[in-house]
């Protein structure tokens, strides 16, 4: 099992397996929602994640259209996304309390990169989504 949590501990999940991707995203949106350079996300399959603790501290704000981002209503971290109508849960992987198991692979959005950060050659990046046949 892989644990993770939010900052105040109220909210917590596992994952049976180590997640199959990790990216680095550079949008505008990240660097805000993280108040950091990047946001750093794990992705897994929906059925091999779930909920411990804490689903009526979990809160959710609309991004951009259909997107969502979830944060604890307590003290606010950012918390994984796992809707009914994706494959996929998105993992910020700062809430992980054990080793996922996983570093980053590719790094997107770097067009919209902060104006203080350098990008290094690894991982690969791209200026918006990385190409179809990447992963
Ligand atoms: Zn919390
Ligand atoms: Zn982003």
């Amino acid at each position: 099992m892989i644990r993770g949590s939010c900052l105040c501990g109220a909210v917590a999940f596992e994952l049976a397996q180590a997640p199959e991707i990790m990216n680095l995203c550079h949008c505008s949106m990240c660097r805000k929602a993280s108040g950091s350079s990047y946001g750093t996300f794990a992705h897994i399959k929906r059925g091999q994640f779930r909920w411990t603790r804490g689903d009526a501290e979990i809160t959710r704000y609309e991004s951009s259209p259909g997107n969502f981002r979830a944060f604890c209503k307590i003290c606010g971290a950012n918390l994984p996304v796992s809707d009914a109508d994706d494959d996929y849960v998105c993992i910020p992987a700062g809430t992980f309390d054990d080793d996922p198991g996983i570093a980053p692979q590719v790094q997107i959005f770097a067009g919209s990169k902060a104006p203080w950060h350098e990008i290094t050659d690894q991982p690969p990046s791209f200026d918006e989504f990385e190409p179809e046949d990447f992963f």
